[in-house]
């Protein structure tokens, strides 16, 4: 069937019941692309339908050099996704009730992910998906208004927008080359000894908390301390400068409102590669880094809390600790043991979101309060154990207690958004000024063990409904009767995200969980099948709102499903 097939079909069902949409379900060869009518929706207020567009690669035409990587496939991917979704908004309008006439497709943020709206693939064939509201006027079809909006104005949008003769040939390999640079800066950071590369010239503040886009006035550019400078090569832009953060423990500190949390958040965000202009383009960290911070309320299942949590009242045991409200201390003990579980190589920790008694314990209070009364075994003296004994590096944001200058082998700090090398100061001033500390960590640091995965935990179904998977704002996932609250995940952005994951607990329960493999194993299987076939292993129903997600977003969901997911670790 061809583009005319649907036109005639379209008129046909003018002023006919809506559910006769159904049967245009399938593909249409519109000469220069094919489109697909993937799912269709049973009303005009119901959820949008599902279309796709596939352009072979001589037709999109794109130089082979944009799409001969796989960074390079997703920057192109991504471009293409960004102008398909500001010009599908520009030329969207109603044609009747409900969303009718709406056109769709879901916006990347300053991140650039590999996401399922876009998949270029190794021979440069472009895969389009997006949603569309059919028209109606009630509940009636408006055929004649649907023929326009996909016949006419769908080629228009397509041929505006995944062919390279319509791009701005110079802003797109731009964007390539800046993605694949920032990949190459994070590629090099362990050969380097580093864990974290901020490059001279980035713009770090955003425009406020709920705009990620670059602070527009009264910048100051990052610029590195001299002590701190390294260069790494990109292969694009030749030598790039800036800050190096080494394997180890490094403080930020610094008077409030200088800045310490503003660096610290774009190395939260150096797990990502970002747009050009963003301002953090060249600002990476190892793709293993991990924000760790309080979340109490949240629930913990059959997580070994023990190094930093032990000799709770009433003897509750924190090998295998379970509650469904945790605690300040309790949450950030947790956060870090799964992040360790999931590979983290770096900590990304801020006294904002901190809880102080997790982070220090001073002097007089380990006079007033005896350790055997005190279950808490603080951050300060196991962060350099993590170091030291399980390559775990940390970046620690604090201005509050001079007690971290102990332990730091390399402190920053920030002074009206400039940043200085003040490790040699800082030893001279804990050298002068002892803490009188006690350590309190004389039992080393025991890595966690793995837990047990147990398929029926991941059991999405509702009522009579077998699945019922859905994305709420603020971070949260609906699975089934539960509701995971990710909302304290920083590094979890986009609400693309939050769906793939969804779909990846559902596709890993139903493959990998099998009561015997652990998380960990769990997660290589997934992450495997994800690098080899892509997101579209996620998105089998045509879904073009998918966006790459990390082992530790994935893990974060998992270990915050209140469900029985987690085998329960054998008492004793
Ligand atoms: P701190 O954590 O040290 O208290 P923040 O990082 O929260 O400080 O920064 C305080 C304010 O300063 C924020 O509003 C932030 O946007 C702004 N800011 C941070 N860095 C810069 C910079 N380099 N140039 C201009 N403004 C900045
Ligand atoms: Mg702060």
């Amino acid at each position: 069937m061809n583009c005319d097939d649907l036109r005639a079909s379209l008129l046909r069902l003018e002023g006919r019941g809506y559910p006769a949409y159904k049967d245009l379900r399938g593909r249409y060869d519109f000469g220069d692309f094919c489109l697909e009518l993937v799912r269709v929706q049973g009303d005009p207020f119901a959820g949008p339908s599902r279309l796709g567009v596939r352009v072979e690669g001589d037709v999109a035409g794109f130089p082979r050099a944009l799409y001969s990587s796989r960074v390079r496939r997703i920057a192109l991917g991504d471009y293409v996704a960004r102008r398909f979704a500001l010009l599908a908004q520009r030329c969207s309008r109603s044609r009747g009730s409900g969303k009718s006439g709406r056109l769709k497709m879901e916006r990347p943020g300053q991140q650039v992910l590999e996401q399922s709206a876009v998949m270029v693939g190794e021979d440069g064939t472009l895969e389009l998906r997006f949603t569309a509201g059919l028209p109606a006027r009630g509940r009636r079809i408006a055929g004649g208004e649907a023929e326009a909006m996909l016949c006419d104005d769908l080629s228009e949008l397509v041929a505006a927008t995944a062919y390279y003769e319509s791009q701005d040939a110079a802003e797109l390999e731009l964007h390539v080359q800046t993605v694949e640079d920032s990949c190459a800066l994070r590629d090099q950071l362990t050969e380097h000894g580093l864990v974290a590369f901020v490059a001279n010239g980035s713009v770090l503040p955003r425009e406020s908390g709920v705009d990620d886009r670059p602070l527009g006035d009264d910048v100051v550019e990052f610029v590195s301390p001299a002590s701190l400078e390294v260069e790494l090569t990109t292969p694009n832009a030749g030598v790039v400068r800036g800050m190096g953060l080494a394997t180890g423990v490094t403080l930020i500190t610094g008077g409030g409102y200088h800045g310490k949390s503003t660096l610290l958040r774009a190395l939260e965000d150096g797990v990502y590669d970002h747009l050009p202009g963003d301002g953090r383009e060249r600002v990476v960290a190892l793709g293993s880094a991990v924000k760790i911070r309080a979340e109490d309320g949240r629930s913990v299942a059959g997580v070994d809390i023990s190094p930093f949590i032990s000799d709770l009242p009433g003897g509750r045991c924190t090998r295998s600790f379970f509650t469904d409200n945790a605690s300040g201390s309790t949450s950030q003990a947790a956060n870090i043991i799964e992040a360790l579980e999931a590979g983290a190589r770096l900590l990304l920790i801020d006294e904002d979101s901190s809880a102080t008694n997790f982070m220090i314990r001073d002097r007089r209070m380990q006079e007033l309060v005896a350790k055997e009364h005190e279950p808490i075994t603080p951050f300060v003296d196991r962060v350099r154990q993590l170091c030291e004994q399980h390559a775990v590096s940390s970046v620690i944001v604090i201005g509050g207690s001079g007690d971290y200058l102990d332990v730091a082998d390399k402190v920053v700090g920030m002074r009206d958004y400039r940043a200085l090398d003040l490790t040699a100061e800082a030893r001279e001033v804990a050298a002068r000024f002892e803490s009188g500390r006690r350590f309190e960590a004389l039992n080393g640091f025991e890595a966690p063990a793995g837990r047990t995965l147990q398929r029926a935990g991941f059991d999405a179904s509702r009522g009579r409904k077998e699945v019922v998977v859905k994305v709420r704002d603020h971070g949260v996932i609906v699975f089934g009767e539960h509701e995971i609250d990710l909302s304290a995940v920083d590094q979890l952005l986009h609400p693309a995200q939050l769906r793939a994951v969804a779909e990846a607990m559902l596709h890993a329960g139903a493959c990998f969980a099998d009561g015997h493999r652990s998380l960990a194993e769990v997660m290589d299987l997934l992450f495997d099948e994800l690098d080899r076939e892509g997101l579209s292993v996620l998105a089998r129903n045509g879904e073009g709102d998918l966006a790459a997600f990390r082992r530790h977003d994935f893990a974060a969901a998992v270990n915050r499903l209140r469900a029985p997911v987690i085998k329960l670790a054998r008492q004793g």
